[in-house]
């Protein structure tokens, strides 16, 4: 793999690596950092899945941003990580102009792509890749059995197969295991549809059934080697519990912090919605407030570090 970048944030050095790598390090046993290193960024709440489950509502006639006049883009510290994501990103009328701006920044885009989407668009995602515009492609599973799918996910070296806990089941992964795939879990999110659906006792009881069970083969899907790599977003944490099948030095040498959850917040990333203009500790945060100019305002003001909170 190729250092990126190598810069200093806060009381850390942060390493970045063309195959998405990361790696934070200093000789103190906390990290400080002064300014967000990665971003979650919704730039359009347009969709035609019409999924039960999605967090963000998203809807065929969803309004998009307006995501080449945002100031704070601007302002962003070189090699910053975004993380695009909808809606369908595709449908965003402004999203390769956009990739091309960040791209003079210096930013590093990542975006994620249903399964559907990403196998009708593949040449318009070759491009991006090959122009340099993206780096890391998540794709949101949804049919494993889809003919030429696992070749298409191998010509990105970057790519990572989304999951979500609850929704995926065992013969899903199953069918995708010993290919060298990358795989991140998500967590269920009880937001917006998906907490109707979770309401609906049928529905519950089905999800459940399936978190349990990955909750169960976790320890094979890992130790087995059935992908590459596997990581979870913080909430497939709090629910799967992976440090469970590790040492705790292992598992203090890989987490990347916690993104307020529960509280505190200790990551170096922020969450905003360009389509309403608000930014929050992470996607399902309730607690939204209207975009600032200034990134670092923003991640300030989360950790209640400027008296405003
Ligand atoms: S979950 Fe994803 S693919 Fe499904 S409606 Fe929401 S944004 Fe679209």
């Amino acid at each position: 793999m190729n250092l990126i970048s190598k810069y200093q944030n806060g009381n850390y050095t942060v390493s970045l690596y063309d195959d998405g790598t990361k790696v934070r390090e200093n000789d103190l046993n906390f990290f400080e950092a002064d300014f967000p290193e990665s971003m979650d960024i919704k730039i359009t709440n347009r969709c035609n899945m019409n999924c039960p489950m999605c967090h963000e509502d998203s809807k065929c006639d969803g309004a998009n941003g307006d995501i080449m006049s945002e100031s704070f883009i601007d302002r962003l510290h070189p090699y910053t990580e975004l993380a695009l994501g909808g809606g369908n990103v595709l449908e965003h009328p402004d999203f390769y102009d956009f990739l091309v701006k960040c791209k003079n920044l210096k930013l590093i885009c990542n975006t994620t792509i249903r399964q559907e989407h990403f196998m009708q668009n593949l040449d318009f995602i070759r491009k991006l890749r090959d122009e340099g515009l993206i780096y890391g492609l998540g794709i949101s599973l949804s049919d494993p059995w889809q003919d030429g799918f696992i070749d298409a996910v191998k010509e990105f070296p970057n790519a990572v197969i989304h999951v979500i806990n609850g929704i995926v089941a065992m013969q899903d992964l199953e069918q995708l295991r010993y290919y060298g795939l990358k795989i991140l879990i998500l967590g269920y999110k009880e937001f917006r549809r998906g907490e109707k659906l979770y309401e609906n006792a049928d529905a519950k009881e089905h999800i459940d059934g399936l978190k349990q069970d990955l909750y169960n083969y976790l320890p094979e899907i890992v130790y087995h080697g059935w992908f590459d790599v596997v990581s979870f977003d913080n909430l497939a944490i709090k629910q799967l519990k992976p440090q469970r099948i590790m040492s705790k030095e292992a598992w203090d040498e890989i987490y990347m912090g916690d993104d307020g959850l529960d509280g505190e917040m200790t990551s170096a990333s922020i969450y905003v919605d360009m389509v309403k203009r608000e930014f929050a500790r992470n996607s399902c945060a309730v607690d939204r407030y209207p975009i600032m100019d200034d990134i670092k305002d923003m991640f300030n003001f989360l950790r209640g570090r400027n008296g405003l909170d």
